[in-house]
């Protein structure tokens, strides 16, 4: 297994280097799907600053596994800081599933929210049982991926709960996931739909080009997500997001979509990327947390 994951990081690390060459140093940062304009940074939704990181919500470090804990007392605990919520939208299953892989020995947690489930094999289903079996998070992110916000303008909420939430939830249901996060596709939203929404989810993912509205406020049950489209090394700016997330004790929501070797298009995070990422998180101390963990 070990040699396993040596060799993909080895394949990974050549081709990232090969695309150095071949590319320069450019770095692609796209910000994916934009959300309406009254999404972003609406200050008032998220909260006067005073709100922001309260360390008795974010989780006692000690709960967070630190293996200090167990053994030595003599060593003085690290204790962590901040935290990182890493959220994929889609129907990467097979690409989600290898990331997490790659992973899986480092202790990273993310929320994979799930669209078009019904499209699944009977393979992507056990890959999201494993998934979710090792401790992440499998969310809805709408059966046929709709606009909600026109989808309820032409069809009527009733309509929109039925085909796009649902539809999905009973059968997913059926395979053993019971999601209670929901992410909008497109970032489509508004308060009518947010409140219909929070009646079936305990907390629901908007998107946002606004750097100061990524960080979940204390008590928030709709948050909105960063993206990491388009990354192919995590940038300053990335770093930047997460160290003020460990400064201030406060937890960042980051988004993404298909996770790849390289990027060619839209909507593509590279391998390279999140591993650096969570490796950056790791090194700084501060916790992996699942989107539902943040409004228990
Ligand atoms: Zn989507």
């Amino acid at each position: 297994m070990i040699i396993l994951k040596s060799i993909l990081l080895i394949i990974t690390l050549l081709s990232f280097s090969m695309i150095q060459f071949t590319c320069g140093t450019e770095v692609i940062y796209v910000a994916g799907e934009k959300g309406e304009p009254g999404e972003k940074g609406d200050p008032g939704e998220k909260g006067d600053p005073g709100e922001k990181g309260d360390p008795g919500e974010k989780g006692d470090p000690g709960e967070k596994g630190d293996p200090g804990e167990k053994g030595d007392p003599g060593v003085p605990k690290i204790q962590k800081r901040g935290g990182v919520v890493f959220t994929f939208d889609d129907r990467f299953v097979d690409a989600w599933y290898d990331l997490h892989r790659l992973l899986d020995d480092t202790g990273w947690k993310a929320t994979f929210f799930i669209s078009r489930f019904y499209q699944n094999t009977s393979e992507h289903i056990d890959k999201l049982k494993k998934m979710q079996e090792y401790g992440h998070e499998i969310g809805h992110h709408g059966q046929g991926h709709r606009q909600a916000v026109n989808y309820v303008q032409e069809n009527g909420i009733e309509a929109y709960l039925e085909n796009e939430i649902y539809s999905q939830k009973r059968l997913m249901a059926e395979h053993g996931f019971h999601p209670t996060a929901f992410a909008y596709p497109f970032g489509s939203r508004n308060t009518t739909i947010d409140s219909v929404l929070l009646n079936e989810f305990k907390i629901i993912r908007g998107v946002t080009n606004v750097r100061s509205s990524g960080y979940y406020n204390t008590g928030d049950n709709l948050v909105f997500g960063l993206s990491i489209d388009g990354l192919s090394v995590p940038t300053a700016y990335v770093k930047g997001i997460i160290d003020e997330a460990r400064r201030d004790d406060k937890v960042v929501i980051f988004y993404a979509h298909e996770t790849v070797r390289y990027i060619t298009d839209s909507y593509k995070t590279e391998i390279l990327a999140m591993v650096e990422l969570v490796k950056y998180v790791n090194d700084n101390n501060m916790n992996f947390v699942k989107i539902s963990d943040l409004n228990r």
